[in-house]
């Protein structure tokens, strides 16, 4: 396990949305910097999917969210995503798992998902496609890679994501929808960008050797702190927690184990 120095890791200090304005405003300020970030590099501002993520945030703050015109919201954790899915099944939200599956949890991603980005192997894929086809459903997922190299870091090494791809068409409730990734967190943004334009050299290799075995070859890449970086470097999704929402009192280690 490598742990990082306070120094190194980028400080967050938004301030927590408490009304249906202060969304409002702080879905605009994003929107705004997603399209700055866009234009910098020549591409259309449309191109690039806000996933705004809900983690921590309680059930009647994500209902103010939703009236300010969030309508998907991701989630890293199955219990509390399944938790607020069920709470919230009034409203038309469409539900992204975005962290870690334990295969005996994928039945409730099955019952309630629409998306799951964080599929990274062949027993997920397993777990996942059989629950889905009984209830009769399908999920649009993206293959997470590990491209830190950091150890405790969920996703595939780099070099296995093509065998691992050529394995889902066997999965037919599985949509391949594209990759994604974490970056390291750092405020060294040369390091930060390396990761993203690996995720970028991948996919461009990958879909240029086999154009059918990534669905549409999406980059869902890029979080509070460095989603203007991904952008510049490809990333057709954008998962957005902190600066919408406000900041985590959570830890970061609850979300990722190991930091
Ligand atoms: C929490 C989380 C995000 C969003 O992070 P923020 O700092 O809140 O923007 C993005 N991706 C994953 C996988 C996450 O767990």
């Amino acid at each position: 396990m490598t742990s990082q120095s306070d120094a190194e890791l980028p400080i967050h200090d938004f301030p927590t949305a408490t009304g249906v304005t202060d969304f409002v405003h702080n879905i605009a300020a994003v929107r705004g910097k997603i399209a700055k970030a866009a234009e910098r590099v020549g591409r259309e501002p449309r191109e690039v999917r806000l996933l705004p993520v809900s983690k921590t945030v309680p059930e009647d703050r994500i209902r103010l969210a939703v009236q300010a015109g969030c309508r998907e919201l991701g989630e890293n954790k199955v219990q509390e995503a399944a938790r607020k899915s069920a709470a919230l099944a009034d409203l038309d939200v469409r539900w992204s798992v975005i962290g870690h599956l334990q295969t005996n949890k994928a039945r409730d991603v099955a019952a309630f998902a629409s998306e799951f980005q964080a599929l990274d192997s062949e027993r997920a894929a397993a777990a996942l496609d059989r629950r889905l086809q009984a209830a009769g459903r399908s999920l649009d997922v993206f293959v997470q890679v590990n491209t830190s190299a950091e150890p405790q870091k969920y996703g595939l090494p780099p070099e296995d994501v093509a065998a691992f791809l050529k394995t889902l068409p066997h999965y037919s409730a599985l949509r391949v929808r594209g990759l994604m990734t974490l970056a390291v967190f750092s405020s060294d943004t040369e390091r930060v960008r390396a990761c993203f334009s690996r995720l970028r050299t991948l996919r461009d290799r990958l879909r240029d050797s086999d154009p059918d075995l990534l669905g549409d070859a999406g980059l869902s890449m890029g979080m509070s702190g460095d989603y203007e970086i991904a952008i510049e470097e490809g990333a057709t999704c954008v998962r957005v927690g902190q600066a919408i929402f406000g900041a985590r009192q959570v830890p970061d280690s609850h979300y990722w184990p190991g930091l």
